[in-house]
């Protein structure tokens, strides 16, 4: 007798409530919060200060900056790097949307690189090719916490003379030749936001050894002033600033947070690893790519559906959704990252940021073509991928992963049930 697909009225695979919540939380968490909250601070406060130092140190670099997001630290990170109107920075163009709006938000140009199918990082082997006199930055972001081959970009980056950014936000603890990411380039951005390997709520870091980067980052972060809040302060704006600082309860979480996240991560590869093994063989996967020499922390353990061997190459996305749906009625928190390329969107169809066609319009600007042939592999990325976060995450351990895999197993083996 064929096993009937939970779409299809058969029992789910996992039962509801299996999969806890997403980020533990205990005492030393709420300790901390609570401390913050009785304290005398709640705005750029000790917790800040410390929460710097210990990121830094255990990632590895000299100076960090605390931000209340991801976004906000990329958008340091541009100004760091000495972008300025017009000019143009590199990004893949597969990614969460603000690796390429951060760039915007200093009225500079992107310029999308396809991905490589296999690793979906970029093609480091396209990057040189879209490198132009106006180029001033490349971004490379860590994809679901699979780092990028930095000894060929930076080899790029210094033959041209032009910056790299990290965009660090989902590869917390992700190493690359042995290295942590985030230590790799000039500079980089990590998020502390909900769904992070990291979690305190919103929030972020920037990090970077270089202190020329340090102050440009600084004064754009807060008000355009020279110094943090808590050194004295001559309340005098020297450049164009932005009011991107951390607060002091925010930090305290993410502190409380950090002191565990060795071993969160550590449950997390240990689980995408289980996943590996007992999803292997089967009909119609592909399964994430590890490459020689990265380490990658599995952020969002990332399934493509291969639409040619399935038959349905011609309707893939909406085949994939199809198999989207049969999965969830089993049990597993499964889902689609992001559904357009980045070029696609119509910010950047539009070449329109912030009215009358600003920065594309400026007379600094050089033509760019968004022109989507150029992104085929991104698109096919896009159109058949689907992906999964929370079932690996801590305090899920081996158990939920080899039921998730049997979901998945279940699914796939029964694929002529879905119609
Ligand atoms: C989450 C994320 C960001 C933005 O971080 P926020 O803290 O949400 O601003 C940027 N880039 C990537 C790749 C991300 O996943």
């Amino acid at each position: 007798m064929k096993t009937k697909l939970a779409i299809n009225g058969g029992k789910p695979t996992i039962p509801a409530g299996t999969i806890k919540k997403w980020p533990p939380i205990d005492d030393s968490d709420r300790k901390m919060v609570l401390d913050s909250l009785n304290g005398a601070n709640h705005a750029f406060g000790p917790n800040c200060t410390e929460f710097e130092t210990e990121f830094a140190a255990w990632n590895g670099n000299k100076f960090a900056i605390t931000t209340n997001s991801g976004t906000a630290a990329l958008h340091m990170a541009i100004v760091a790097c000495g972008c300025g109107t017009a000019d143009e920075v590199i990004v893949p163009a597969y990614s969460w949307s603000s690796s390429a709006t951060c760039i915007l938000h200093h009225s500079c140009i992107p310029v999308f690189v396809d991905i490589d199918f296999d690793t979906i990082n970029i093609d480091v082997s396209k990057i040189e090719r879209a490198i132009t006199p106006k180029t001033k930055a490349i971004i490379v972001v860590h994809l679901h916490g699979l780092p990028v081959a930095m000894d060929k970009v930076m080899a790029i980056a210094k033959k041209h003379k032009i910056k790299v950014i990290e965009d660090a936000c989902q590869a917390h603890g992700a190493k690359y030749q042995g290295k942590k990411v985030g230590t790799l380039g000039d500079c980089a951005a990590f998020s502390f936001n909900q769904n992070k390997c990291l979690c305190s709520g919103e929030g972020g870091m920037f990090v970077t050894d270089n202190e020329e980067m340090l102050a440009k980052a600084r004064q754009l972060w807060s008000f355009g002033e020279s110094v943090t809040p808590t050194a004295k302060r001559d309340y005098h704006v020297y450049a164009m600033g932005w009011m991107y600082r951390n607060n002091d309860l925010t930090a305290a979480f993410g502190r409380s947070q950090l002191k565990k996240i060795d071993g969160f991560l550590k449950q997390q590869i240990a689980n995408a690893q289980v996943l590996t093994e007992n999803l292997r063989g089967v009909p119609g996967l592909i399964l994430p790519t590890v490459p020689a020499q990265t380490e990658p922390n599995h952020y969002n353990y990332t399934i493509r559906f291969d639409m040619e061997k399935l038959g349905h190459a011609h309707d893939a996305s909406a085949f994939r959704y199809k198999i989207i749906d049969a999965l969830k009625a089993e049990g597993v928190e499964t889902m689609v990252w992001q559904a357009f390329i980045l070029p696609a969107m119509t910010v950047f169809q539009a070449k329109d940021g912030f009215g009358k066609g600003h920065p594309w319009s400026s007379p600094h600007a050089q033509p760019v073509d968004y022109s989507l042939s150029q992104y085929p592999v991104a698109q096919k990325h896009c159109d058949r991928h689907t992906g999964m976060t929370k079932p690996l995450r801590a305090p899920n351990g081996p158990d939920v992963a080899r039921l998730t895999a049997e979901a998945w197993r279940k699914v796939m083996e029964n694929i002529d049930q879905i119609k």
